[in-house]
């Protein structure tokens, strides 16, 4: 595959924007800027003995409608461009459903799969300290992103803590709930998702029952959002990971899968075995004669070489920049609709905010009441997309950043900066 550099998918997007709505290149100048960046190393004493230094990066993109907010990857192939595309996303997700920060993304290079428990713990503490001097509750407040989970956000809020010498609940979210994480964060991004698949699908007439569905990447947000809309009656036909994806034409037991693959972490998908299945790579999944696409993965995983055999009538992008900006245009010719990122899977962060604003408070909410308040931002923000793209006759991804990009500007331009 081409080497893309996800940060010009931002750029792009960004521009075409700010031109409907009638910005100057100085009105949005600083936006094609991240605020600060910072890139860390530090040594680790690995299980054989050995010592290895680690690097990461933390990139605050813009606090000018909040603190900084956004998730840490742990991944052999994280960079600073990447980290500096998620940061950007953040902005504009935040602000397009309209929760009160700013936009900031972290990224450990490593691969979390061939670390040991230990290892793992002490490359999150140690990354921690180094990024300490940007991070807080009212600074910048990291997330779970690929890679990284519940417990290594617990750890963070730890060493966090004990650098400040008193317990920070506000300083992560996606914590284990034992210790101020909130009841239905663990699938908010997925949950999210299904509320956005079947609000498209309802504008689109096309029924949820039955309907069928492949979904690439069956991690945290893919594999919530395949049990989610298997449960709202969706067929779901093919899943995959890194190890490949699998594929039935009736239909898959999604629950039976869940269950071989939180067993152990170990387990593969290309390992897996039902009755009525075929093996698939990859690529063949993205290219699936299905109604609806589902990307979970990485990044510019549709991209110029393989759009145009791309046969979903919709692609719901759950991971952040799956499609590339040459991608985008010949999904539009050929008259597919994306909903983009910044609003499909900003369930995450929505409620990573109501986790905050619990932490804060010292309150917890009820799973339904997180959820019911997570639908009641998600649905009109879909709304208000769908409403200004078709008004402007353009996509849903320019739509929505119409909406991101007029907050964050007019942010800016009321503070003065
Ligand atoms: P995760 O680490 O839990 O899962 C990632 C999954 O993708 C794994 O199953 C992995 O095997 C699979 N994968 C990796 N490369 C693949 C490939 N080439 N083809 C198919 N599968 C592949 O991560 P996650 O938290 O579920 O994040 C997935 C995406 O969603 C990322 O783009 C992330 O930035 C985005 N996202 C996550 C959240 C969140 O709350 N976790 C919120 C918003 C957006």
């Amino acid at each position: 595959m081409a080497n893309y550099n996800p940060y010009d998918n931002v750029l792009k997007v960004m521009n075409e924007a700010a031109e409907i709505l009638g910005y100057s290149d100085s009105d949005i100048a600083a936006l094609k800027y991240p605020e600060r960046e910072l890139k860390v190393s530090f040594p680790i004493v690995m299980d054989d003995g050995s010592t290895k230094v680690f690097e990461g990066f933390r990139v605050q993109h813009s606090t000018a409608r909040g603190p900084a907010k956004g998730g840490v990857r742990f991944h052999y192939a994280v960079n600073s461009d990447e980290v500096k595309a998620l940061a950007a996303w953040m902005t504009f997700k935040c602000a397009v459903v309209g929760i009160p920060y700013g936009g900031g993304k972290g990224g450990v290079i490593c691969n979390p799969a061939k670390l040991s428990e230990r290892e793992l713990h002490e490359i999150t503490k140690q990354f921690t300290i180094a990024i300490a001097p940007l991070i807080g509750p009212e600074k910048d407040i990291p997330a779970p992103d690929v890679g990284s989970t519940a417990s290594m956000m617990g750890w963070m809020m730890d060493t966090y803590s004990m650098l400040q010498g008193r317990t920070v609940r506000g300083v992560v979210t996606g914590k284990p709930v034992e210790i101020g994480g909130s009841l239905g964060r663990t699938e908010a991004t997925g949950r999210g998702v299904m509320f956005t698949t079947k609000n498209i699908l309802n504008k689109l007439d096309i029924p949820v029952e039955g309907t069928t569905l492949a979904v690439q990447g069956m991690g945290n947000v893919g594999s919530i959002s395949a049990k989610l809309l298997y449960e709202e009656g969706m067929k779901v036909v093919a899943v995959s990971n890194s190890s490949g994806g699998i594929y039935n034409k009736d239909g898959l037991n999604i629950p039976a899968i869940l269950d071989y693959l939180s067993k152990d972490r170990k387990n593969l998908l290309s390992e897996y075995n039902e009755e009525g299945i075929v093996h698939i790579s990859n690529e063949e999944l993205l290219e699936l004669d299905v109604k609806v696409l589902i990307p979970a993965a990485l990044e510019n995983q549709i991209n110029e070489t393989n759009a145009d055999k791309i046969k979903a009538r919709v692609i719901v992008e759950a991971a952040n920049g799956p499609t590339t900006a040459e991608a985008d245009e010949i999904l539009a010719s050929k008259g597919i609709v994306v909903v983009p990122d910044i609003l499909a899977n900003a369930g995450g962060v929505v409620v990573s905010y109501f986790e905050w604003v619990q932490n804060l408070q010292s309150i917890s909410w009820t799973e339904e009441d997180v959820n019911a308040k997570l639908k009641d931002i998600m649905d009109p923000s879909f709304n208000a997309v769908w409403d200004i793209a078709q008004e402007n006759d353009t996509t849903l991804r320019t739509g929505a950043y119409l909406i991101a990009i007029k907050r964050v500007v007019e942010a800016r331009k009321l503070r003065g900066i």
